[in-house]
């Protein structure tokens, strides 16, 4: 049996089951502070009987260069008590089972990817839109790593000039994506959720195009065939719409990869994040 975790800013999805697409209980708890949040989590997995091997798609920063002795450790993060912690050590003793470890955006490009796969696909990028924004990226199957994970909610969409009274949120960067186009971002600009805001609220559109120019630039710079778009935000009525039409007209039919690069939303809805965690698992044994 496969055990998965799912480990968010504000909650962890636990799963087990003998395969990623058959998950046969799962449970959710609160993150609070790891101290509380670990053990509780490793108390759930131990009676649920004896696991082969974990995975986990982890918030981050986290580090995942396997020669470094904090493999494995959430890093830097500004998330009270989560600095330096390390999570893949922590269940990998707790229960006595190999551990696979990437971020939960990477987890879920995977489980993307593997379900795109079967229709020919070999690259997809998945970018979570939510509390945060981040990124993901697996070719030819294998989730991509440079020195350390991508952070693509990092990057600096171009403004049109009557939008630039709004700063950003971004505590490091200001106005980069995620300091603009995430839920806090709107929040904090227009005062609602942008599926608060009524339809013709420029809001839409100004997202939109943010998201829009992050899709074109993973087009544009790796060529990846899909890029799907989840997160909370992402939800919100007409949005994907907004950004796939939006992605083609800033790609001005330039890229070779034409109509063969596609904005799409998650085939595995919310399950696409503790699916790959399970595929972690499932790569070990
Ligand atoms: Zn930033």
């Amino acid at each position: 049996m496969l055990g998965a975790i799912e480990a968010g800013g504000t909650k962890f999805v636990l799963a087990v089951g003998p395969s990623p697409h058959e998950i046969t209980v799962r449970h959710t708890i609160p993150t609070r502070d790891p101290e509380t949040t670990l053990p509780e989590a490793a108390q759930w997995f131990a009676a649920q009987g004896t696991l082969t091997a974990l995975g986990i798609g982890s918030f981050g920063p986290v580090e995942l260069d396997r020669a470094s002795p904090r493999w494995g450790f959430i890093t830097n993060t500004p998330k009270a008590g989560w600095a330096d912690c390390d999570i893949a050590g922590f269940f990998g003793k707790a229960l006595g089972v190999p551990v696979g470890f990437d971020t939960d955006v990477n987890a879920a490009a995977l489980a993307e990817y593997r379900a795109a796969a079967p229709k020919g696909c070999r690259s997809l990028a998945y970018l979570t839109i939510g509390t945060g924004i981040g990124g993901g990226l697996v070719l030819d199957g294998q989730p991509v790593h440079g020195i350390a994970h991508p952070e693509m909610g990092h990057i600096f969409p171009r403004r049109a000039a009557e939008t630039r009274e709004f700063a950003g949120i971004c505590p490091h960067h200001g106005d980069c994506l995620e300091g603009l186009a995430s839920g806090p971002a709107i929040i904090a600009r227009w005062g609602a959720s942008l599926s608060e805001l009524a339809p013709d609220h420029p809001a839409h559109g100004i997202v939109a195009d943010y998201v829009a120019q992050a899709c074109h630039t993973l087009f544009a710079t790796i060529a990846v065939e899909r890029v799907v778009i989840g997160g909370g935000v992402a939800k919100t009525a007409g949005l994907a719409e907004r950004i796939a039409a939006r992605t083609a007209q800033l790609g001005a039919g330039y890229l070779p990869g034409g109509t063969r690069h596609r904005v799409q939303s998650p085939a595995l809805g919310e399950n696409a994040g503790i699916t790959g965690a399970m595929m972690l698992a499932e790569a070990l044994v």
